[in-house]
């Protein structure tokens, strides 16, 4: 094979590989940033979870209070039956221990309510926690191992570049020239092997004597369709 043609063969190659890694360090991000979304979209059901258990924690404390306060209530008047004046007063008072004794009995139904309630919201809350966390601890682990593909590539990539610093020395300014215009204008595919018949990079069928000239090897030849450089790769 002519050597400036297997020397762009090679850029080529070169190129290609770049492309691919540098797709790759697209991707990754993107995927990262898939699992961020999802570890926030967990933590938020768990937060609102959360928020509800402490609504009704608030909700029974208040709950108490008022109990207290009934209950102190019931004392006052209970100690106030005693030094009663007349029956009026004796029964206005007996009417307010009345009402508080209701009182307390219809806080006390809420409060065992609302504990029943807690109970199985905090069973809840715990279990979701746990779940929470290891799926979060996963999640990290393969953002931690997308952290590492990306330095992987990183390297790669500049391994490749050192490589293609050194052909690029090779091929000389009027073919690199030529080269980088085709890639520009080619989706980054300047260099392209024939089927027995047409350009793998556009399927234009090619006349049969440049399929001749191109078997050969031993001159740069070009589509006529999209100006890619051809060349023969079942040749050695
Ligand atoms: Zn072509």
């Amino acid at each position: 094979m002519l050597d400036e043609l297997k020397t762009l063969v090679e850029l080529q190659l070169i190129d290609s590989s770049l492309n691919e890694a540098g797709e790759k360090l697209r991707e990754i991000p993107k995927a990262q940033r898939k699992l961020e979304a999802e570890i926030a979209a967990e933590e938020e059901t768990v937060a609102s979870q959360r928020a509800a258990v402490s609504a009704h924690e608030k909700e029974q404390r208040q709950a108490e209070l008022e109990l207290k306060s009934a209950e102190e209530a019931v004392k006052k008047y209970e100690g106030q039956l005693f030094a009663c004046k007349n029956n009026k007063e004796y029964e206005a008072i007996k009417l307010e221990i009345k009402e508080n004794r209701e009182k307390i009995s219809s806080i006390e139904e809420q409060i065992l309510v609302l504990m029943d309630k807690l109970e199985k919201e905090r069973q809840l809350l715990g279990e979701e926690e746990k779940i929470f966390l290891e799926k979060k601890k996963d999640l990290e682990e393969q953002f931690a191992s997308f952290q590492r593909q990306i330095e992987q590539e990183q390297g790669k990539q500049e391994n490749i570049r050192k490589k293609r610093a050194e052909i690029v020395q090779r091929v000389g300014k009027n073919l690199q020239h030529r080269y980088e215009k085709i890639a520009r204008a080619r989706r980054n595919l300047a260099v392209v092997g024939i089927t027995e018949t047409a350009c793998k990079g556009c399927y234009f069928q090619l006349p049969p004597q440049l399929v001749n000239e191109v078997m050969k090897n031993d001159s740069i030849q070009t589509c006529q369709s999209c100006g890619r450089i051809l060349y023969w790769e079942k040749a050695d």
